[in-house]
């Protein structure tokens, strides 16, 4: 092959590739960005100035070593992992999604997830070339228990993922149902706490009840979206089996330090996660009293609203300045509905106005 001519992709790039798109992030400049449940504030000032310090000071000509061990440490203190139970660390918990896939690989397996849910699940299965099996939630977002039920018996899924709270529906499931589901999983069983700073609740308490759930967690919701770090936390025999896929060094020194003095300084991202929560409460109020928009109950720092018109809405918000994620395309059943992310309070006013001009 001689030729600067783009080279021919059939034969080279698997077919399914080929007629994928690249995971698409929208363009926010000059937008309030409420389209990714991000937290809206940045280290206060005076933080960031001695994280820059301890950044500056890192040995970077180094692979990473003793400070992602440092961070495990200090994760499964803030998590209150049980004894017997290990750590692995992701770039974000989008990587350990595809670690799982990738170890869980046996002939014939399977992933099994609620829908509509986040895409990562399907996505590693597909990626992965395992069978994905999406079972519809109820027309409110609930689990559907015999549904879920019957397609753990038809097809003995290798995984099954069970958002804690969902995204897009941002609601906590029933956790009885929980409890049968993860009774009935022949293989492992992924609970996602992505959006647990906040949840009502939490199943760290329970995780070492079973031999076979493994616990998922992110930084990302806390306040670091940027810095790209989520966590695993299972039963040491378990863990070890993800942690064979992982590649090597595949968390940054500047990525651990980083989220290493957010953990040191978790009380300023846990009174942000409150004033979000309370925000919360204001929108959910705001938005039961507007004409034409239903509003779901929320666990996370999103709450899905379904409107007449999504398209006209996202369009019309856009247009005056407010980014919010139409997901009415993503699953039947959440036809003409919008997730918006929680911001500040000022960020969440205008919002709310640019909603109800829009409808
Ligand atoms: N799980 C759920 C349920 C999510 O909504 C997200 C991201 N929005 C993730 C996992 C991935 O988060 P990250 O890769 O940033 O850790």
């Amino acid at each position: 092959m001689s030729s600067r001519d783009p080279m021919p992709l059939a034969g080279v790039f698997r077919e399914d590739v080929q007629s994928m798109h690249a995971y698409a992030i929208q363009p926010s400049a000059g937008l309030i960005k409420l389209d990714a449940m991000e937290n809206p504030h940045r280290l206060p000032a005076s933080l960031q100035a001695q994280l820059g310090a301890r950044l500056g000071a890192l040995a970077l000509n180094r692979y990473p070593a003793d400070g992602i061990n440092d961070l495990r440490a200090a994760l499964a203190k803030h998590a209150r992992m049980p004894e017997g139970f290990d750590i692995v660390l992701g770039n974000g918990s989008d990587e350990l999604i595809s670690l799982i896939a990738m170890a869980c690989d046996v002939p014939g397996a399977c992933i099994l997830a609620p829908l509509p849910g986040f895409v990562m699940y399907g996505m590693s299965a597909q990626l992965q070339g395992l069978k994905f099996v999406g079972v519809p939630l109820t027309a409110d977002f609930e689990l559907d228990e015999a549904a879920m039920l019957g397609a753990i018996a038809a097809h003995r899924p290798t995984i099954i993922y069970i958002a804690y709270p969902n995204n897009p529906t941002a609601n906590l499931w029933d956790d009885a149902v929980i409890e049968k589901i993860v009774e009935a999983a022949p293989g492992l069983v992924v609970i996602d706490e992505a959006y647990q700073p906040f949840a009502s609740r939490s199943y760290i308490d329970r995780v070492a009840k079973h031999g076979h759930v493994l616990l998922m967690r992110t930084m990302s919701k806390f306040g670091l979206a940027g810095v790209r770090i989520g966590y695993l936390i299972g039963p040491k025999a378990v863990v070890e089996q993800v942690d064979k896929v992982r590649p090597p060094y595949n968390i940054s020194v500047l990525n651990a330090e980083a989220a290493l003095f957010a953990l040191e300084h978790a009380d300023v991202f846990d009174a942000q996660a409150r004033e979000l929560r309370e925000q919360r409460e204001v929108l959910q109020r705001a938005l039961r009293a507007m004409p034409g928009v239903k509003a779901w109950p929320s666990d996370a720092n999103m709450i899905l609203v379904r409107v007449p018109d999504a398209q006209k809405a996202f369009d019309g918000m856009k247009s005056r300045g407010v980014l919010v994620k139409n997901v009415s395309k993503m699953h039947p059943l959440l036809a003409n509905c919008l997730r918006l992310t929680v911001g500040t309070a000022d960020e969440n006013t205008r919002m709310l106005s640019a909603l109800e001009a829009s409808l």
